[in-house]
């Protein structure tokens, strides 16, 4: 397939990056690995004047921990890199799990976590987990930066509430709390490679006892936007999560989800799939509580 004509700018620093954002207002997409871009220029879904490939800019690189702070993953960060850094593994595994349930080798090679949730799409596999997480987006602009809150984050199906003058500069999570777990689960029609029919991201926070604290769960691809499942939620707080409570707080999820049917899967099959994860993702989480 080929591609439309377009200008292809590669600014070396975030603030050369703005300033092209402000100069190009509404012509302009910024590249990170292309791997949505691409396809969407040659589908001729986008057609911009001008591609700014931000692979040069130092400031978007990396990804470090902060005992304080938590991780950053920096919006060039591939997402082989996110799947295979070792505080990535060591402290916030359910990240290098969905990073690594993205697409391919290839994919995970040239892709980013931030194109990912940039792009918005409903059944992206790095969002759920993120939001699970309570994550935010830092945004730059040249008239300075701005945090953005996971839940605040995604509009609609390819929608981001960055302004059209911002760039995504890096991701934040917060420190994981003491007995707290995650958990992130997935099915696809192919058992590999391909995109979540539906995924659930999991997060709780339990006392002594065992009693669940705070719970964040995240459905993907059954709406318009990763869904919390705010039911399920409020369920579960006060309660010690046992294979029932999951069971009942699944089925509040599969309440929560507004799935619709297209070639991946029936929206029957996408809500009992919401149910069967949901429980599954809070018996792995609860276990992660080392509870
Ligand atoms: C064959 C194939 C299989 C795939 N399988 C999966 C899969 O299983 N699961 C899944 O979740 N995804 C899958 N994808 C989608 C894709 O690979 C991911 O969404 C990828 O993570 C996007 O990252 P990128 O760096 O390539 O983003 P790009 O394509 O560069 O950008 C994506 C969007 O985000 C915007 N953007 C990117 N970075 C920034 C930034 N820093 N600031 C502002 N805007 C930004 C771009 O303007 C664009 O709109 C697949 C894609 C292909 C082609």
């Amino acid at each position: 397939m080929s591609l439309p004509k377009f200008t292809y700018l590669a600014p070396a620093s975030l603030e050369e990056a703005c300033g092209l954002l402000d100069q190009y207002q509404g012509k302009i997409r910024t590249k990170a690995g292309g791997t949505d871009l691409m396809v969407r220029l040659a589908q001729r879904a986008l057609k911009p004047e001008y591609v700014m490939g931000i692979r040069n800019i130092p400031e978007l690189e990396g990804i470090s921990f902060d005992p304080d702070k938590g991780l950053r993953i920096g919006a060039m960060a591939l997402l082989s890199e996110v799947a295979d850094n070792p505080v990535v593994l060591e402290r916030y595994p359910m990240l290098s799990r969905a990073a690594k349930a993205t697409a391919t080798v290839q994919i995970r090679n040239m892709g980013t976590v931030m194109g990912n949730i940039c792009n918005a799409s409903p059944s992206a596999d790095n969002s759920p987990t993120l939001v699970a997480m309570n994550a935010s987006i830092v945004a730059v602009s040249s008239a300075g930066e701005r945090q953005i809150p996971i839940d605040e984050f995604f509009l609609g199906p390819g929608r981001n509430a960055l302004e059209a003058t911002e760039i995504a500069k890096e991701i934040l999570v917060p420190v994981p709390l003491s007995r707290s777990g995650v958990s992130y689960q997935k099915i696809s029609p192919r058992s590999k490679v391909d995109i979540a029919a539906v995924n659930v991201g999991a997060m709780v926070v339990v006392d002594e006892q065992g009693t669940c604290q705070q719970a964040r769960i995240c459905l993907g691809a059954v709406g318009p936007i990763p869904l919390r499942a705010t039911s399920a939620e409020e369920f579960l707080l006060g309660k010690v999560i046992t294979d029932e409570v999951a069971e009942k707080a699944g089925a509040l999820a599969g309440s929560d989800a507004s799935p619709i049917s297209d070639v991946r899967a029936s929206k029957e099959y996408r809500r009992l799939m919401v149910i069967i994860l949901t429980k599954r993702a809070l018996l792995e989480a609860r276990h992660g509580t080392g509870i």
